[in-house]
């Protein structure tokens, strides 16, 4: 299949092509930048070792490995911060990809200036003692044995929030840390108009005679084996490039870039419902080809990365949903799935479309469709919103999320570990992460209503010929890193603010039929 060169903007008239960075205050700070890339790049590769490779015992020293690291970055950030204030006194003389520069090394030195090292240190203690917890409460379904620890973690965040600073809103600092710039005002404003759009689509799709809740196929037992033959050679059809790039098992399917040359996915094996394994291949190599096809010009750079969370996420989610949930890559896959799974030979492509696009409305997130998906999202980011600032208590979360649910998808859980115990997020104190999701889902489909002005996607996909929609994603999204930030990246390239719309129109064609 031959491998996919990182798209160089050649051909691409920009003024900033020949003199990428050339200002001696920012080629400075980039030197001084390569000791700390360094070190995320040697973090990056020990998380990766620690899910795929780890023998269980060796938690305890790489978890002290991974502390003293992030210490040293921090040690090695103080040194660059007079290098910054030299670079920030002359953005006047600064081209985009340097003032870029500047602005990403600001915001992770006001991070690391406003949270003193105590506090994370605290963090970190609370959420591993958090995360034993969470595990055994959920196996009991009892929340009130995870309560106490959900109360520390909330009272810890909303601290982080106080030292941060914010406006309007203390939530508001803690999606900045995951999204550059992401407030409460937008993702009210966006969940707003998605959450009554999407209740409609849904409506009217389990009222139709065609809707189908359920295939055979998803009880279906598949061998890892002959399983981990059609991914690899999935990875083939989608021409992840062989040198670059290489594919693992983990529990827990997850994408890892050590640096733009070495950037590596994870897939999971469950042995029956083979959607699962082979569309984390397609999500993860989505997150993947973003890595690949940043700008080798920025390279050991500070804005040589993925520019946020909502980004990254729409790539995958482009690729697994819009793409690889399509009646052509259906087509484009069916002759590989019938040699290497014996049962497919049992179903037609229409079938196996079906199976890939069911809409069953469920009470766990990570198992929904993508129909019912940001309903999960919208219940947690407003339990989180309400959380830290005071509107609710952590006792009130499990009859509010019963509620919600029912209102959203007209399903009750029936014990906690199927409801407000479900996700890892809380113990890890990852909150603020949630909305990403929906955010990426909402790009997304600007990328369709965006890409399909000028490929037509259905015929490429077809015959298998991506190379044209990477080059795009690159040339909008992909080359330019963190360069610009989200929202002006989201102007720039697909020509307006975060527009819930688009995606609404994307589903409303696809199981609707407009
Ligand atoms: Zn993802």
């Amino acid at each position: 299949m031959g491998n996919v060169k990182a798209v160089s903007p050649q051909g691409q008239p920009s003024a900033l092509n020949n003199s990428t960075f050339s200002n001696s205050k920012i080629l400075a700070l980039n030197k001084k930048y390569r000791t700390v890339w360094a070190l995320n790049s040697a973090g990056s590769l020990l998380g990766w070792d620690l899910e795929v490779n780890m023998p269980k015992m060796g938690s305890t020293p790489r978890g002290t490995v991974a502390a003293e690291i992030s210490l040293l970055e921090q040690k090695q950030m103080g040194e660059l911060y007079p290098f910054l204030e030299e670079a920030d006194k002359v953005q006047g003389d600064l081209n985009d990809y340097e003032k870029g520069v500047v602005r990403v090394l600001k915001r992770r030195q006001k991070f690391f200036t406003k949270i003193p090292p105590s506090l994370l240190d605290e963090e970190q203690k609370i959420a591993v003692e958090a995360t034993v917890a969470w595990r055994d409460a959920r196996k009991k379904s009892d929340f009130q044995a995870f309560k106490p620890y959900l109360e520390k973690t909330v009272a810890m965040k909303i601290e982080e929030a106080q030292k941060l600073g914010y406006e309007k809103h203390p939530y508001n600092a803690l999606l900045d840390l995951y999204d550059e710039g992401l407030t409460v005002d937008d993702m009210d404003a966006l969940f707003s108009k998605l959450i009554p759009a999407l209740k409609k689509i849904l409506g009217k799709v389990r009222s139709e005679i065609k809707y189908t809740p359920g295939s055979p196929l998803v009880e279906t037992r598949y061998d890892a084996e002959s399983m981990g033959k059609f991914n690899k050679k999935l990875t083939e059809i989608l021409d992840m490039p062989e040198d670059r790039f290489r594919m693992d098992v983990s529990t827990h399917p997850f994408m890892e870039s050590m640096s733009r040359d070495d950037v590596r996915i994870t897939t999971r094996y469950e042995g029956v419902d083979f959607r699962g394994s082979m569309c984390s291949v397609v999500h993860e190599s989505g997150h993947a080809i973003y890595e690949l096809q940043i700008d080798e010009k920025l390279d050991y750079t500070a804005v040589g990365k993925a520019v946020s969370n909502g980004f990254h996420e729409s790539q995958s989610r482009f690729w697994e949903n819009i793409i690889g949930r399509s009646r052509s890559f259906v087509s484009l896959i069916y002759p590989t799935l019938r040699e290497n799974l014996d049962f497919i030979a049992m179903y037609d492509e229409e079938q196996l479309y079906a199976y890939f696009n069911l809409v069953r409305p469920g009470l766990i997130r990570v198992d929904s469709d993508e129909l019912t998906y940001n309903f999960h999202i919208a219940l947690r980011y407003d339990l989180e919103k309400k959380l830290l600032d005071g509107k609710i208590s952590a006792s009130e979360l499990p009859s509010i999320w019963n509620e919600t649910m029912d209102d959203y998808l007209g399903i009750t859980p029936t014990n906690d570990a199927e409801g407000v115990l479900q996700d890892v997020h809380w113990s890890s104190g990852s909150f603020g992460y949630f909305p990403t999701y929906s955010l990426g889902n909402i790009i997304a489909g600007m990328v369709w209503h965006n890409i399909r002005k000028e490929i037509s996607l259905e015929d490429k996909v077809r015959k298998g010929d991506f190379a044209p929609i990477k080059t795009w994603l690159s040339e909008r999204i992909h080359k330019w890193g963190s360069t610009y930030a989200p929202k002006d990246l989201a102007k720039r390239s697909l020509g307006e603010s975060y527009n819930p719309e688009r995606l609404v129109e994307y589903l409303e064609q696809k199981y609707l039929g407009k």
